[in-house]
């Protein structure tokens, strides 16, 4: 009686797993080995998570402070790699990051690793702009709002597959006039934070996308000027401020290097320059940290 109990129960496991379950690999989790790259992020910092296993896996995913964070294999060194960001608005101290992959004999693995994320110290400024950028009229606040709806529509685009490759390049040649982070009030009111880079470029300069991805937004805007923003795949766009000409359109691919703008004045500035700024799922990160990162 019991054998065929016994016999039942496994003719029905049979049928609905597929095949007798493989006990050892469910009975070995696999270990992970986490590194993140920089070894020390600060609020505001991209980070590249390279996660190796043990054993093999089909697909890995994570969770990061609230995102989900995509991971692509690296076939020439056998690393998972995720790109991930720390927004500017994250406390310092242990993060959990969430893994969880699954394995190619079947089954899943997780697994929880903790990274320490430091308090950036980032700096004040004070500048002056024309009045009609801190007290629109009418007009200007209907074009705002649909401006922001443009913004909102874009933003919320997240293609699933990697389009950027290895790392990024700056976009001009030219030095840094005010860094990411910087805490600014605009004329002696208006406070809000630094959430690009500024680069020094005389009208005209040519501006080169910082990887290969797509353009999703080519056109003048009230704050921005003329703007561009490419969409890198997996939640990563780069985003081209203040240019005097743009030499794309929405809908184009454009490869790492690739001239996309003339560098202007245009929109809320005090002079020419070029701001560039970073977005992964919503958080602003601060671009000099991605220019030194190594990506594969
Ligand atoms: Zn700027």
């Amino acid at each position: 009686m019991k054998f065929l109990a016994f016999l039942l129960i496994g003719i029905f496991v049979w049928l609905t797993v597929g095949g007798w379950p493989e006990i050892s690999a469910k009975a070995k989790p696999a270990r992970f080995l986490v590194v993140v790259e920089p070894s020390q992020p600060v609020n505001g910092s991209p980070v590249l998570f390279r996660v190796k296993t043990d054993q093999m896996l089909k697909s890995l995913t994570g969770v990061w402070l609230g995102h989900r964070v995509a991971f692509n294999f690296d076939s020439s060194n056998g690393e998972w790699y995720g790109f991930a960001g720390v927004d500017l608005a994250t406390k310092a101290g242990r993060h959990a990051l969430q893994l969880e992959g699954a394995l190619t004999t079947s089954g899943r693995s997780n697994s929880t690793e903790f990274v320490t994320v430091r308090k950036a110290s980032y700096p004040s400024s004070r500048l002056r702009v024309a009045r009609k950028f801190l007290d629109p009229d009418a007009e200007t606040l209907e074009r705002i709002k649909e401006e922001q709806a443009i913004k909102r529509e874009v933003f919320r685009r997240v293609s699933s597959n990697r389009l950027w490759n290895g790392d990024f390049v700056a976009p001009v040649n030219n030095i840094v006039t005010e860094p990411f982070g910087v805490r600014r009030v605009f004329n002696g009111k208006l406070q809000s934070t630094h959430q690009g880079l500024d680069f020094r470029a005389a009208l005209g300069t040519p501006v080169n996308a910082m990887n290969s991805g797509e353009v999703i937004l080519a056109r003048e805007m009230f704050f921005e000027g003329g703007m561009v923003v490419v969409d890198h795949g997996q939640g990563l766009l780069t985003m081209y401020l203040h240019l005097s000409e743009i030499k794309t359109k929405e809908g184009n691919r454009v490869g790492k290097g690739q001239e996309i703008a003339l560098s202007g004045a245009t929109g809320r500035v005090t002079s020419e320059h070029l701001h560039v700024a970073i977005r992964w799922l919503g958080t602003y990160l601060d671009p000099a940290t991605l220019l030194t990162m190594k990506l594969p």
